[in-house]
C-alpha cells in the first residue's frame, strides 16, 4: 500500500473513532477527513499522526487530541460561514479543522516559533482563511471582534473577560477553566445580550496551561507541583479498544506526550 493510501486509511479510522465516541455531525467529521494531521507533526511521529492522542510539537506544547478538537467544535456549535477565534494555535491543526467549516479563523499563539511554523505550514496547505498572530490570546483580537465562536485550547483560572466581550450576541466561547493549571472543566459561555451571558459546565478535561494577562502567570504554570500533577497519560472515559490503541501508540513514542487532553467525564457513545 502506498504511503498516501495508508495515511488516508488511518485518517478514516480516526474519523470513525471520533464518531464512535459521540461526535456525529457530518460537517465536523468531513472537516477531519479533509485535514492531513500527519503534516502537523514531526516526520518522526508521522506513524502516530492518526492515533486519537495528543502529540508533542516543541516548546513543551502538544497538537490536540482529534476527539478533543471535535468536542470543542461541537461545544462551540461552529457553523459554516462563521468567524472563529482560536487561542492557542500550537501546530495549526485545530485551526485547519475549524477553517474547513468556518468562513475565517483568527488564531493566536504565545510562542513565536510555533506561530511562525504554523503560519508557514497553513499557507503551504492553501488555508487562505486562517490568520495567525503571535501574542497573548487571553485578551483576544480586538481589531477583528466580534466573533461567532471563540475556542481556547489551553486551561485558565477563569473565563477571560476580554474574550466574553469579543463575542457576537449569540456567540459561544468554549474555554477550559480550573483551580490548578492542569485540571479543568470545559466552560461554555453564550452571549445573550449586550451585558448578559449564560455559563454552562460541560465536562472535565486536562489541557496545558493558558498563560497570559487573563490566564495563569508564568510562574504558576511551571511550578513543580503543577508539573507533578500532570501524568503522561490519564485514564479517561475511553473504551477498551481506545485504550489498547493508545497504549500501542505510547509504547512506540520516541518522545513522551507531555500532557493528555483526554476528557474525563463525557459519556461514551458506542
Ligand atoms: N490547537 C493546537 C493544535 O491543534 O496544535 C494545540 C494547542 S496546545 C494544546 C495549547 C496552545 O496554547 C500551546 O501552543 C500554548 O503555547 C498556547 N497558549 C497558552 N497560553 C496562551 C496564550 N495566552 N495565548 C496564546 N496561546 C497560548
Amino acid at each position: 500500500m502506498s504511503t498516501t493510501r495508508r495515511l488516508e486509511t488511518e485518517r478514516e479510522r480516526m474519523v470513525g473513532l471520533i464518531r464512535q465516541r459521540g461526535v456525529q455531525e457530518t460537517h465536523i467529521l468531513d472537516a477531519f477527513r479533509a485535514v492531513p494531521r500527519h503534516a502537523f507533526v514531526g516526520s518522526d511521529l508521522e506513524e502516530f499522526a492518526y492515533e486519537d492522542a495528543p502529540l508533542p510539537i516543541g516548546s513543551g506544547q502538544t497538537v490536540s487530541q482529534p476527539y478533543m478538537v471535535a468536542l470543542m467544535v461541537q461545544d462551540a456549535c461552529v457553523r459554516p460561514g462563521e468567524k472563529v477565534l482560536e487561542v492557542g494555535t500550537g501546530s495549526g491543526y485545530a485551526a485547519a479543522v475549524y477553517a474547513e467549516i468556518a468562513r475565517d479563523v483568527y488564531t493566536i499563539e504565545r510562542y513565536a516559533d510555533l506561530a511562525d511554523t504554523a503560519r508557514t505550514l497553513l499557507d503551504r496547505l492553501g488555508y487562505d482563511n486562517i490568520h495567525v498572530r503571535h501574542g497573548d490570546g487571553t485578551t483576544g483580537w480586538r481589531d477583528e471582534a466580534p466573533f461567532d465562536a471563540i475556542i481556547v485550547a489551553a486551561g485558565g483560572p477563569q473565563v477571560p473577560e476580554s474574550l466574553k466581550r469579543q463575542l457576537q450576541i449569540g456567540g459561544r466561547l468554549v474555554v477550559p477553566v480550573g483551580e490548578t493549571p492542569r485540571d479543568q472543566v470545559i466552560v461554555r459561555v453564550t452571549r445573550l445580550g449586550e451585558e448578559e451571558w449564560r455559563r454552562e459546565e460541560l465536562g472535565a478535561v486536562r489541557f496545558v496551561p493558558l498563560v497570559g494577562e487573563e490566564g495563569w502567570r508564568e510562574e504558576a504554570s511551571t511550578r513543580p507541583e503543577a508539573k507533578a500533577k500532570a501524568p503522561m497519560l490519564t485514564e479517561g472515559d475511553e473504551t477498551g479498544s481506545d485504550r489498547d490503541a493508545r497504549d500501542r501508540s505510547v509504547r512506540g513514542l520516541t518522545r513522551p506526550s507531555p500532557i493528555e487532553l483526554m476528557p474525563t467525564a463525557r459519556p461514551v457513545s458506542r
